[in-house]
């Protein structure tokens, strides 16, 4: 039998719960939030072991073309957890890409009022490749090398 999933009320990754077990877990930093696009990349992200924070899974990235807003994608709630968490930083770890890149500024200009920290995580994945293909070195590298997104 197939377990039932559920979305986490509190960063949208499928969990089995209405909180996810990565926010469920009290050794888990929660200063620190990992934004990404899809659950499938909080999979991707824990295999690199480089991270000992919390997600946040936006459901996508912001795209003119395709008609995709910050309305769209789970940003509202991510500004709600900035500004009532006391949230240290937010490491913008989307795909490598046009999108990816857009929604990082996006982001860091949304976050701008709340004082936090927002950065990007460093090049080195291949352009236009998808986050949740990267290596576990390689990715824990692009997460090592993050740097702040200059609004
Ligand atoms: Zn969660």
């Amino acid at each position: 039998m197939k377990e039932r999933t559920v979305i986490c009320s509190v960063c949208f990754n499928i969990g089995l719960a209405e909180l996810c077990s990565i926010c469920a877990d009290p050794k888990r930093d929660p200063s620190i939030i990992c934004v990404v696009e899809d659950p499938r990349d909080v999979i991707a992200v824990e295999k690199s072991s480089s991270f000992r924070g919390r997600y946040h899974v936006l459901g996508g990235a912001l795209s003119p073309l395709e008609g995709i807003g910050a309305e769209q994608l789970h940003v509202r709630e991510l500004l709600g957890r900035v500004e009532r968490d006391h949230i240290a930083e937010v490491i913008v770890c989307t795909n490598p890409n046009l999108e990816g890149d857009a929604t990082a500024m996006y982001l860091s200009r949304a976050l701008k009022h709340t004082g936090v920290r927002v950065t990007r995580i460093a090049s080195g994945l291949p352009v236009g490749a998808d986050l949740e293909y990267a290596d576990e070195q390689t990715l824990g590298r692009a997460l090592d090398g993050r740097r702040d997104v200059d609004a």
